[in-house]
Order: structure tokens, then C-alpha cells, then sequence
């Protein structure tokens, strides 16, 4: 027996031996909605399905490009595919039991009933895009269908980063902290991608892979403890990193990766050997005044209002959905 049939018989069972005790057998009931499949959101998928999950869903309209390669998973034979699809295809290379969805568009645009079905089926979203108007609807999708979501940012050069973790009914919402403490952060606001005014093509933003990766593997841990939590196996630990942060309502972790950044002195002044892969965690005073969260919020359905297409021909023509290698 070849140690690939080993992996195909097995399944799950070899995949999780070596975090058993630390992770629930049963990640692989839980679903999530990665929106963006750059930097910070292939690195994530790779680690989220290398962890166990069971279902995963891939939303980016962009295309591989070459300078994508430095940082991500895709590789030369990519380069002029959209993204979300060959993310899709070099996941199910690490096993076959993963239900693996991509969907090749603009979240904002993306078909409403598809997205629909992908927020249903996930029991997380994580927001791993440079784009703030799809990080704003993602929370407002979380928000509107009870959804915890992550959101992932650089700061500019990757010089530092943030994790926002936003639980509709537990924590203050992902505006509540975009209006408030990123007022004080000033300059250090994550990086929304700028346009090239002769191409009208995004810009890269210069930041190195160890840096962001950095950030994509926090945030992992953050997305898995989360999901460990939901689905409350008390053989397995893994629930405990998140629920004591947020016990102690701690929802954003700041990181910094060089020496003397930001708020980093400042925050650790009093501590020995500080010199940069710092972080920081902190709470966030919910915004009374909210538009997704607080008590006059945004009641419209998100999804059924934004100008996604709605030709259920094109729905069923673009939808790609592999299960243990078969389409269907
Ligand atoms: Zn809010």
C-alpha cells in the first residue's frame, strides 16, 4: 500500500493524529467562508484544512499573478488562473474528504442565492481581503445571520497586522472597532490596495511572506479554537485559547514586526527582551450607535440587497464542488 492510499483509506483519522487531544474530531462537521484567496487567505486555507475542517468555501475574483508567488501557495502554472478555483485545486491535493467550494467573484457581486447557501453552510467567516467595502458587508452578513467572523489585516510593509474577532451577541462587531480604535491607530490603518492610474490594476502592497504569515498563522489558531468551541467536545483543549480571551472580552490581537513600531514601547515598556513579533491584545467598547450591531442597526438583509446576480442558469454553471475527487 502506497502511503497515498494510506491517506485515502484513513481520511481524518491520519490527518488529526498529531494534533489529537488539542483539536475535536469533530472540526470536521464545521464549515468556513474564506473571503479572499491572497496572501493572508491561501496561507489560511492551507492550514485551516490541514487542521481538519470539514467544508470550506473560497470566494476572490482576482487572477494569480507573478508577483503573487512570493507569498502564497500558488505556483507558475497558475499564474493567469483566477485564484479562488486553483486555491480550490492545490487544497484538495492534501486530502479528499474536504468539501472544497470556489467561487470566482467580487464578494459584492457575487450570485445572492450562492452566497447565501456558502454563509449557511459556514459556521465561521473569515474576511481575508484588502477590500474595507467587502470587509464591511462581510459584517454585515455576520451580523445579520448570526455568523462569528474573523477579519484580517496588514499594516502597510506588513510592518504590523490585526485579528478582529467579532461573535454576533458576545462581542462588539467589526465597525464598532473600525470606527473607534483605528481612529487612534492613525497611520497604522491595514492596507486597502491602491490602483496603478495607468493600468487601473490593483497595486501590490510590499510586505514579506514570514510577516504575513505571521498574522495568517494567529489567525488560524483564533479561527480553529473558535470552531473547537462550537462544536464543545471537552476531550479537546483546543476551545480554551479563545474562550478566555473573550471571557476576558479581548477581541483584537495587534502585531508588530519590527523593533520599536507603533504602540509596541509603549505596551511593553515594563517588559524584558522585547524587540519585535510582538502582540498585543485588547478589548473594544461596543459603538451604541452601530449601524450592524447596535440597537438601530442596518435591518435590511444584507445579501438579498446587494447587487449580486441572480440568474440561477449562471448560479448552476458556475458552481464548482468536488467531493472526495468526484464532481457533483
Ligand atoms: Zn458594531
Amino acid at each position: 500500500m502506497t502511503l497515498a492510499t494510506a491517506m485515502t483509506k484513513s481520511g481524518f483519522t491520519a490527518l488529526r493524529a498529531r494534533d489529537a487531544g488539542l483539536l475535536p474530531a469533530a472540526l470536521s462537521e464545521t464549515g468556513v467562508l474564506l473571503v479572499g484567496a491572497g496572501s493572508v487567505g491561501s496561507q489560511m486555507a492551507d492550514s485551516l484544512v490541514r487542521g481538519g475542517i470539514g467544508d470550506l468555501a473560497v470566494i476572490d475574483h482576482d487572477q494569480v499573478e507573478p508577483h503573487n508567488l512570493s507569498r502564497t501557495l500558488y505556483g507558475t502554472d497558475d499564474i493567469g488562473k483566477a485564484k479562488a478555483p486553483a486555491l480550490a485545486t492545490i487544497l484538495r491535493r492534501i486530502h479528499k474528504d474536504i468539501t472544497i467550494t470556489s467561487h470566482p467573484y467580487a464578494l459584492q457581486e457575487m450570485p445572492r442565492a450562492i452566497l447565501q447557501a456558502a454563509v449557511n453552510d459556514a459556521h465561521l467567516i473569515v474576511a481575508a481581503t484588502d477590500d474595507p467595502a467587502a470587509q464591511r458587508l462581510v459584517n454585515r452578513i455576520s451580523q445579520h445571520n448570526k455568523k462569528p467572523a474573523l477579519f484580517v489585516g496588514l499594516y502597510r510593509g506588513a510592518k504590523g497586522g490585526e485579528v478582529v474577532i467579532s461573535v454576533p451577541g458576545l462581542t462588539p462587531c467589526f465597525e464598532c472597532y473600525a470606527g473607534a480604535a483605528r481612529f487612534t491607530a492613525g497611520t497604522n490603518n491595514p492596507v486597502a490596495r491602491e490602483k496603478d492610474y495607468g493600468t487601473q490594476r490593483l497595486k501590490a502592497e510590499p510586505g514579506l511572506a514570514s510577516d504575513i504569515r505571521l498574522v495568517s498563522a494567529a489567525a488560524v489558531k483564533i479561527a480553529l479554537s473558535l470552531l473547537a468551541a462550537h462544536v464543545r467536545d471537552p476531550a479537546s483543549s483546543g476551545a480554551e485559547f479563545i474562550i478566555k480571551a473573550l471571557e476576558a472580552r479581548h477581541s483584537v490581537v495587534l502585531f508588530g514586526m519590527e523593533p520599536d513600531y507603533w504602540l509596541f514601547p509603549q505596551a511593553m515598556r515594563d517588559a524584558a527582551g522585547q524587540y519585535a513579533f510582538q502582540s498585543v491584545w485588547l478589548g473594544v467598547e461596543r459603538n451604541p450607535d452601530c449601524p450592524a450591531c447596535g440597537p438601530d442597526r442596518y435591518q435590511d438583509d444584507p445579501i438579498a440587497t446587494m447587487r449580486g446576480r441572480v440568474d440561477a442558469t449562471a448560479i448552476n454553471a458556475e458552481m464548482e464542488v468536488e467531493r472526495c475527487g468526484s464532481r457533483i
